[in-house]
Order: structure tokens, then sequence, then C-alpha cells
């Protein structure tokens, strides 16, 4: 947990220095998303909280979100059916693995990426600047018949 807070006060800090007030409910918001259990959706956000703030509206998280991201402290992942999902614990671009069934989201950790990047660049004559790498499959749980 020590490295999540870690990740909290990092935010704080950078919206500090941007001018933005830390309200106790952008706080909240921000606690989520630096452990990003799970890459939460803007609504998982508004549930999780919505019960210490009754008078906050989902509007206000994803206001929150978009001005995260805006200071790149939040990595949107974005999905054809709208369905977008946030991590703020590792904002910059990593690789992601996804469950087509229950929508879990894991971070791997690719001893390979560095040379994919390379090989893309050396391959395409890119600079390459950012990358998306998407793998989708079916996670233990529900090949298990528990998801
Ligand atoms: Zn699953
Ligand atoms: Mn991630």
């Amino acid at each position: 947990m020590a490295d999540h807070n870690q990740r909290a006060d990092t935010i704080v800090r950078k919206l500090r220095e941007n001018g933005h007030k830390i309200t106790p409910q952008r706080l909240a918001i921000i606690k989520i998303l630096a452990v990003s259990e799970g890459h939460p959706s803007v609504e998982d956000i508004y549930e999780q909280i919505r019960a210490d703030f009754p008078t906050m509206s989902l509007a206000t998280v994803y206001r929150n979100i978009v001005l995260l991201k805006s200071l790149g402290e939040v990595l949107e992942l974005g999905f054809p059916d709208g369905s977008n999902r946030y991590d703020g614990n590792k904002p910059a671009p990593h690789p992601h693995v996804i469950c087509i069934r229950c929508k879990k989201i894991v971070d791997p950790v690719l001893d390979s990426l560095d040379e994919m990047k390379k090989e893309v660049a050396l391959e395409t004559d890119f600079k390459i600047l950012n990358h998306r790498l998407d793998f989708f499959g079916i996670c233990s749980s529900c090949m298990a018949g528990k998801g």
C-alpha cells in the first residue's frame, strides 16, 4: 500500500503545482485512481465514493478524470463500446490484458516491450512516441466458471 499512497501524493502535488484545489471528494477520487485496482471506470469510482459524498454527481468524477488526464496523471483505456477504464497507478503507456467475459484488466510485465519498440521504429523508420498494446482473452476465474 505504501507506493499507492506515494502515487496519490504525487498526483496531489501535481494538482497543487498547477493551481488546483484539493477538495475531499477530489482526494477520494485520486486515492481510488492511485490504486487503480482492476482499472476502474468512471461509474466504478462513482459507486465507490457515492456513500461518502451523496451530493456528488457522476459528472464531477468525470471532470476530475479529464483534469488528471490533461496533467498526464491518468492513463485512459478507451474501448469502441465507450466503456473507458482508467489507470492512475501507472499513467505512462503500458500493455494490458483484458478478459472479454468479466472485463478484468491487468498489467503484464513484458521483458520484450523495449525490444518490440526498437523493432517497430527500425522497421517503419518512425520515431515512436506512444503505444497501445492490448491482449484480449479469458481470465483464469472465468475459465474456471467463477467469473
Ligand atoms: Zn474474467
Ligand atoms: Mn494498467
